[in-house]
């Protein structure tokens, strides 16, 4: 085996390296977060194309963000894959509508792809004599969105909501009105929607056979990550592509499904190993991302879903260094939470971590206008994820001509840097004057990181630099904009940060008040978990009791273990002092340091699942002790203490009166009753009289 090949196979485990090495054919990764399904099928293709088994170019992989794909063009690069095409289903569905575009639409030019459906539908609302406001367009949207990610056509859209039994403030009927005058609309405005730009490129495989051959003697190996993400359209488009064919590589964890309120569903990933007989299956449960803190609190939300994603879900295990414990914060209100974030961002920044390791994530996009401007508050650089990919920014384009232009009036011997700062001066980048916040700071992070770029790489002219940016374009392998990073939990799917703060956690929030049903909830459940797997090192997870300061309180997100708190001020009072927060206990495992959620894990003190270090002498010395005292007193021995009491008592072996108070079940009365002759038997000392009559309870 040649170097560039072993160095791929070192960097995994014996599981993932059975996926990566399965010969041609079909290899599903079913495993949770973090567990390393993106580094295998990154690995997997830099395998297969660095052991000349198949050409980069027959490659498409798909995933569901465009920073996911940007993330799996970045790994084969370093991997030395290039030439893979990496998009999303819709970026790869436009791009081939695109290039077939004489054949499939005749002679017509490419209709404009509306990038929202709520204005659309507020018009066929109206026309349906419905009168809707954003909230009512946004469920009919949605509903409609539903509708044609399930191939359903507006005259079947009542029987298969019905059947699907979708939870609508409409009538049945009416949305299907809604529908058919919307898709009218679109029609005569000669526009598309994202659903339609998906449905051009299966009936352009489906109904074209030319059209099919070409595209399925490019495309030779399929491979989709987040495969619990598809929606049956999308999942039509899939098998379009391969048309019968099996060189198809999936990866998914449905304890992430976060898109079925769209129609995705998770049932094609758990039921890919019966479709494909012959699979290679693999299950991953080693956390490589996150601390055993971390991971600890990913486990305990998780372990309390309900429903058929929940059929498959496994416990993680972290296998990194222990780590701080999570954070849980609540304020009292939505601005001193941000603010506190903010200043918390800051510490972290000026005690070493960059601030790309960083990322505030929450449930609603409207949320990330009030971050945005406490990070600015801060001097914090942040940056707004949205689906924009770096090169495709209009600003990053303009700065590129601009830089280009450049070329020919700048002097040969002028430093690159300057040569590049001066060429975006040129274009109004004052490079002294970053804007306080919002859109404007980001148009300037973006062209500040072009100047940060130039300083890293090793080149010397501007004519260098133009090339070294058009490839990057070409592979869009962009320059870490160093900003900490703001999305919504949807977005951050796939992706990873040393520090994440999930803001927001209150009920109504997370989950929103739009999820009314089981379904709904779980997967409002699933996000919080998503979020949590995000980060690797530092999680912090707040909300803030009123939106404004002396509004009605909420309670936290449901989903959050049910913790003790105790009061605490973060610092100080008096000017500049941090906003003050009741800060909550958490419990960890002594043995793994996870953190610790359920009543009876917390009583032992250690995960129910890890091994116990209990000494099993004192074990037997406590129960012999409780029979003598629970036959003179005359009660059954439960009375005295639990199985799980003396198990705990075993384990912890407490020698002080506040360690004893520590265990649970032991209250006040007990401890006064039992307290000594416990400490002695834990000690080795002689055992004292106990009282003659139970404590009371
Ligand atoms: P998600 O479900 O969130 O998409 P994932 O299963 O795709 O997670 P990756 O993103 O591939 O997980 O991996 C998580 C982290 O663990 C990455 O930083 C990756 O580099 C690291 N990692 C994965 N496998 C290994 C391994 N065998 N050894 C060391 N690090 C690993
Ligand atoms: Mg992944």
């Amino acid at each position: 085996m040649d170097e560039p090949m072993r160095q791929t196979l070192s960097a995994l485990d014996p599981e993932q390296l059975r996926a990566v090495t399965a010969p041609a054919g079909p290899v599903c990764i079913l495993a949770g977060a973090g567990t390393g399904k993106t580094r295998a099928i990154t690995h997997r293709i830099a395998y297969r194309v660095v052991s000349g088994e198949i050409d980069p170019r027959g490659v498409l992989a798909v995933t569901f963000t465009a920073r996911a794909a940007g993330q799996l063009r970045e790994r084969l690069a370093q991997l030395g894959a290039d030439g893979v095409q990496a998009r999303t289903f819709h970026a790869a569905a436009l791009r081939q509508v695109r290039y077939f575009a004489s054949r499939l639409l005749e002679g017509r030019e490419m209709p404009e792809v509306v990038d929202s459906k709520a204005r659309l539908v507020t018009l066929a609302a109206a026309r349906a004599g419905l009168r809707a406001d954003r909230a009512g367009a946004r469920d009919l949207a949605g509903e409609i969105e539903w509708a044609k990610a399930n191939l359903v056509e507006p005259s079947d859209y009542a029987a298969a909501a019905a059947k699907a039994a979708r939870d609508m403030p409409y009538e049945p009927d009416k949305v299907a009105e809604v529908f058919t005058a919307y898709e009218e609309i679109k029609r005569n405005r000669g526009v598309i929607d994202f659903e339609d730009m998906l449905r051009a490129a299966v009936w352009g495989i489906e109904e074209h056979p030319d059209v099919a051959a070409q595209i399925r003697g490019q495309y030779r190996h399929l491979v989709v990550d987040e495969f619990q993400d598809v929606n049956p359209l999308q999942h039509r488009l899939l098998q379009a592509w391969l048309g019968g064919r099996d060189d198809l590589t999936v990866v998914g964890d449905a304890s992430q499904t976060i898109y079925s309120f769209t129609g995705a569903t998770s049932s094609y990933l758990l039921e890919f190993p019966r479709r494909y007989r012959e699979a290679v299956v693999v299950r991953l449960v080693r956390d490589y991302r996150s601390t055993p803190q971390v991971v600890g609190l990913a486990n305990a939300v998780i372990r309390q879903a309900r429903g058929g994603e929940a059929r498959l879900r496994v416990a993680l295990q972290g296998q990194r260094p222990p780590g701080p414990e999570p954070d849980l914060r609540i304020f009292g209100d939505e601005a001193s939470e941000a603010a506190a974030v903010a200043s918390r961002c800051a510490e972290l920044i000026a005690a070493g971590t960059p601030p790309h390791q960083i990322a505030v994530l929450f449930r609603t996009n409207a949320q990330s206008q009030s971050y945005e401007e406490a990070l600015a508050e801060a001097g914090v650089p942040a940056v707004v994820s949205g689906a924009e990919r770096f090169f495709d920014r209009p600003e990053v384009r303009q700065a590129m001509v601009a830089l280009r232009a450049a070329v020919r009036t700048t002097p040969d011997d002028t430093p690159l840097p300057a040569a590049v700062a001066d060429a975006l001066a040129a274009t109004g980048w004052q490079r002294d004057r970053p804007p306080g916040g919002g859109a404007a700071r980001e148009r300037w992070e973006a062209q500040a990181a072009l100047v940060t770029l130039a300083e890293e790489l090793r080149l010397t002219t501007l004519a260098e630099f133009c090339d070294d940016l058009a490839r990057r374009a070409a592979i869009q392998h962009s320059p870490t904009v160093d900003g900490v990073t703001l999305a919504s939990l949807h977005a951050a799917k796939g992706l990873e940060w040393d520090a994440v703060f999930l803001v927001g956690l209150a009920d109504g929030t997370l989950p929103t008040s739009h999820a009314r049903t089981d379904d709904a909830l779980e997967e409002e459940r699933r996000l919080l978990y998503v979020g949590i797997t995000r980060a690797r090192q530092w999680l912090w997870l707040s909300y803030g009791q009123a939106r404004a300061p002396g509004g009605r309180a909420r309670r936290p997100c449901r989903f959050l273990p049910q913790l003790t708190g105790s009061t605490q001020s973060d610092a100080g009072g008096g000017p500049g002092a941090r906003p003050r927060a009741r800060r909550h206990q958490i419990v960890s495992c002594r043995i793994c340091g996870a953190t610790l959620i359920a009543g009876a894990d917390r009583k032992l003190g250690r995960c129910a699942t890890c091994p116990s270090d209990r000494d099993e002498e004192l074990y037997e010395r406590l129960r012999e002790w409780r029979r003598v005292v629970a036959a003179e007193q005359q009660v059954p021995a439960y009375v005295v203490f639990t199985d799980a009491t003396l198990a705990a008592l075993a384990e912890r072996k407490p020698t002080t009166e506040a360690e004893l108070a520590a265990i649970g079940g032991i209250g006040p009365r007990k401890l006064a009753a039992y307290g000594e002759a416990v400490r002695a038997l834990v000690t080795g000392r002689s055992v004292p009289q106990v009282t003659t009559s139970p404590p009371e309870h």
